[in-house]
């Protein structure tokens, strides 16, 4: 009997159940086909229209939930701007399951319009801290303070996970920061990753000023390999960089700690789109290969990912952001056919 893996499903809220839908018929094809995938989902509220109903965005009957899984796969959901609103319930799962990595990759596909025909990078971002700390004040009228946290720990325990995972690629580490400007914190960050990588001779390290990286970024994304960046750059260089290869349609992440994993695509919760089954459920049905990829399910992740990737060379179902007019759902059914057949 294959093991069974307990799955917190948060579909959030605006595009968020669509495209929570397609992933999950996309699993529930997957597992239909290989006897070896047993995959238990457990669903659970969070989000925007929580806030209403609970007061919260993240009621705790969804938390235990999420405590009693195996791992989470999380829909888009939308944060309110007002001073005093609950934090983003993403930032606020990855401060309390210290998913301190955040590994958003970025490939060329096929056929999809990209800056460059091989770009194969992925962002690594610490995700706990800097700036996303959300820790503010209005010490007086009109003058509002942020603190920007950077840890040694916290740097260097990322840091080693971009330098791991380098090992296994093409070998190469960019770090981007901001120590010109920003000189005590990323003064920190710059020298634990300085440090880390003497336990790594064989990864080359390369260093770059983030305004500079995000230009790079547009002149030769190819070149990069690993790209290792603090919480508030990562968020930003990873939107940027999902461009390069046909955007945030298309585009995943996986949040990891040392015990628990959640999985989710790059976008948000896109609400003028919201209910219309328009958008592209790629970047969420990526996110679930990625979890496949956590819980050691390498066979059925990479299933999954051949699926997608021969649905887009197909070119016959695709959402209006790669030219098509096809709807969210004829997407997964395609794809979920691919991986029936
Ligand atoms: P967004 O990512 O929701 O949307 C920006 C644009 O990207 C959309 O208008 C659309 O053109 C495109 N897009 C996004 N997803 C797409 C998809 N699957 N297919 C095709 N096109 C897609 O960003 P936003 O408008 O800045 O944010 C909306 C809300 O989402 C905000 O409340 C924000 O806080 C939240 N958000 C949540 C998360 C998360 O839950 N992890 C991440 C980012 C933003």
């Amino acid at each position: 009997m294959p093991k069974a893996f307990k799955i917190a499903v948060l579909p959030g809220d605006g595009i968020g159940p669509e495209v929570t839908e397609a992933a999950l018929l996309v699993l529930e094809a997957l597992q239909d086909s290989m006897k070896s995938v047993e995959l238990r989902f457990e669903k659970a509220e969070a989000g925007y229209d929580c806030i209403r109903k609970y007061g919260t965005n993240l009621p705790p009957e969804t938390l235990e939930i999420i405590k009693g899984s195996d791992a989470c796969l999380k829909g888009p959901m939308t944060t309110p701007e007002e001073p005093g609103s609950p934090p983003s319930v993403a930032v606020t799962l990855r401060k309390l399951f210290d998913l301190y990595a955040n590994i958003r990759p970025c490939k060329s596909l096929p056929k999809v319009p990209c800056f460059k025909p091989n770009i194969d990078l992925i962002i690594v971002r610490e995700n706990t801290e800097g700036l996303y700390s959300g820790k503010e004040f209005e010490i007086s009228p009109g003058v509002g303070v942020a603190l920007r946290v950077i840890t040694r720990r916290a740097s260097e325990r990322v840091a080693r996970v971009a330098f791991k995972l380098a090992l296994k690629r093409r070998k190469k580490v960019s770090f981007a920061h901001k120590a010109n400007v920003l000189k005590l914190t990323d003064g920190i960050f710059k020298e634990a990753v300085m440090k880390v990588a003497e336990e790594y001779p064989d990864v080359e390290l390369e260093e770059l000023h983030v305004d500079a990286m995000a230009m790079q970024l547009i002149k030769r994304p190819e070149s990069f390999d690993v790209i290792l960046t603090t919480n508030m750059f990562g968020d930003i260089l990873s939107d940027e960089a999902a461009q390069t290869v046909g955007g945030l349609g298309l585009a995943a992440g996986a949040n990891i700690g040392d015990r628990f994993g959640m999985f989710e695509p790059v976008h948000g919760s896109a609400p003028k789109y919201a209910g219309q089954n328009k958008v592209n459920p790629m970047a969420m049905i990526f996110a679930a290969k990625m979890m496949l990829d956590y819980l050691g399910l390498t066979e059925a992740a990479l299933k999954v990912e051949k699926a997608v990737l021969d649905v887009l060379h197909d070119g016959k179902f695709l959402t209006y952001d790669l030219g098509g007019s096809s709807t969210t759902m004829e997407v997964a059914k395609a794809i979920a056919e691919k991986i029936k057949a």
